[in-house]
């Protein structure tokens, strides 16, 4: 049962670790039974299914876009989401600015960090995390929260250990810089397999799908 498993979850997570359910592919009713068993974000990867699901489900959750947002998507995300994870260019944090601006509304955003390094993949490559969030930081209709890594393994959770040490590093990093407008506050990292060592490695939101609402068909 979905709610079994979300109220066991979350009594083992410490303290100050935030779960975001990650819903891709599961019908509202699946996310209705998470939330009533005491789930309080959920994480969405394409902003058409999250638009649905919010239309059914509204405020009572907040809403995480964890997917790679297109920028002509910005303007519905920022209708439905209350944070977006996935921030890895200027170019999108400008047009999130933008859209968010003429709403008269403010979004938290984390940087994805390509702690991979592969070429293929989104989000910003570690050497260049500081600069992009030094670019976008004046920014006055995005707010920059934190980070956000997925990685690149889906095996041996060890395999993981290394990317979330790397962008734990980075995150230090930046916090002790102490940037004007820019707070360190989210680390998000760690799928059903590895979150327990994304734990280890110090992150405080963790992105749960499969373990929470079973395998994905
Ligand atoms: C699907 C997904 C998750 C959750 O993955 P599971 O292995 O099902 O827990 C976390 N983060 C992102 C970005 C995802 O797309």
């Amino acid at each position: 049962m979905i709610r079994d498993r979300v109220r066991e979850l979350l009594s083992e997570l410490p303290p100050g670790v935030t779960l975001v359910g990650a819903a891709k592919t599961r019908t509202p009713e699946e996310i209705f039974e998470a939330i009533d068993a005491g789930l309080e974000i959920v994480g969405e990867n394409y902003v058409q299914e999250a638009e649905r699901a919010y239309h059914l489900i509204g405020n009572r959750v907040r809403w995480h876009m964890i997917g790679h947002l297109q920028t002509n998507k910005t303007k519905k995300a920022a209708m439905v989401f209350d944070m977006v994870e996935t921030v890895g260019s200027v170019k999108l944090a400008l047009e999130l600015d933008k859209v968010c601006g003429n709403m008269k509304k403010i979004m938290p955003i984390l940087i994805e960090i390509n702690s991979g390094e592969e070429e293929q993949k989104s989000g910003v490559m570690p050497e260049n995390a500081t600069f992009l969030i030094d670019q976008i930081r004046h920014l006055r209709h995005i707010r920059v929260m934190g980070l956000m890594t997925m990685g690149p393994f889906e095996g041996n959770p060890e395999d993981s250990r290394r990317y979330f040490k790397k962008t734990r590093e980075i995150f230090d990093g930046i916090k002790a810089m102490d940037l004007p407008d820019v707070e360190m506050r989210y680390l998000s990292m760690g799928m059903s397999n590895s979150y327990k060592v994304a734990l280890e490695e110090g992150a405080n939101l963790i992105r749960i799908g499969t373990k929470l609402f079973g395998e994905r068909t």
